[in-house]
């Protein structure tokens, strides 16, 4: 009875030794999965190492997290096109910066993104014109359907699910930590897309978690589907990557310093 539990325990246990063994090719992520090692096991593979970036001041750019990538280099809109048709954004480009032109429409990554960190920096005019929804304007669109409201939240209310940093039309954020119009605001996303079986089910929510000026504002919330205004659109299947989006809404919102750092399977 001993030695036919210890055979079975013995084959369970090469079983698993073969279950890691496979699993861990599968997926060599320093994470892995949760069950994949056990505490302190130096054969586990090491993270990556990486030069992490710097932050920025209001009058300097700080630098990127060496594995991040770059979409905007201070200088021109080489990664980015219209919406509209294509081509060149019609957006300007000053000293280190760019920002939207009235009227011109919303300018997507040229290449497609999937789950992501990403970090954003704008600024809304100053002084600040109009109130509302109509005071500094624009959005950071994920897969160019889920909008991070971008607006002039200080000192200028609006509804709360259209505040600077909300999931547009779902969440309002958690506080509102505004900075005065004209000064540089941060936004740091950790964005995970949803995910659909060959059939077009869902198999899982966006998910989003968002720092605004490094106050969490958004905490890993499962997004309800595209956002829109008065509208909770169903989702439909959709591709893993799909470019970023910035909005156009008729307000020359300034942005600098973006990237984006995809996340792997597992992360
Ligand atoms: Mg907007």
């Amino acid at each position: 009875m001993r030695k036919a539990l210890l055979f079975v325990v013995g084959g369970v246990g090469l079983a698993m030794l073969l279950t890691i063994t496979v699993t861990s090719q599968a997926n060599a992520s320093p994470q892995g999965t949760q069950q994949q090692w056990g505490p302190n096991d130096r054969n586990r593979p090491e993270p990556p190492i990486i030069t992490p970036g710097t932050a920025s001041t209001q009058t300097h750019v700080g630098a990127p997290p060496s594995d991040a990538i770059v979409l905007f280099n201070g200088k021109d809109l080489s990664n980015w096109e219209s919406v509209k048709d294509g081509g060149p954004p019609k957006w300007t480009v000053g000293n280190g910066y760019f920002a939207t032109v009235p009227g011109s429409g919303y300018i997507r990554t040229k290449a497609a993104y999937g789950d992501c960190q990403l970090h954003v920096e704008w600024a809304t005019p100053n002084p600040p014109h109009g109130t509302d929804q109509d005071r500094g304007n624009s959005g950071v669109f994920l897969h160019g359907l889920y909008e991070i409201q971008v607006l002039d939240s200080y000192d200028n209310v609006t509804y709360a699910d259209g505040e600077a940093a909300a999931v547009y039309g779902q969440y309002p954020p958690l506080v509102n930590a505004a900075r005065k119009p004209g000064e540089w605001q941060t936004y740091d996303i950790v964005f995970h897309g949803p995910r659909f079986d060959s059939s077009g089910k869902m198999l899982r929510a966006a998910n989003v978690t968002v720092f605004y000026n490094g106050v969490l504002v958004q905490d890993h919330v499962d997004i309800m589907g595209p956002t829109a205004h008065h509208q909770r659109p169903p989702y439909t299947p959709t591709p893993d990557k799909l470019p970023l989006q910035l909005q156009d809404h008729n307000h020359p919102v300034r942005y600098r310093n973006l990237w984006i750092r995809e996340l792997k399977a597992g992360q």
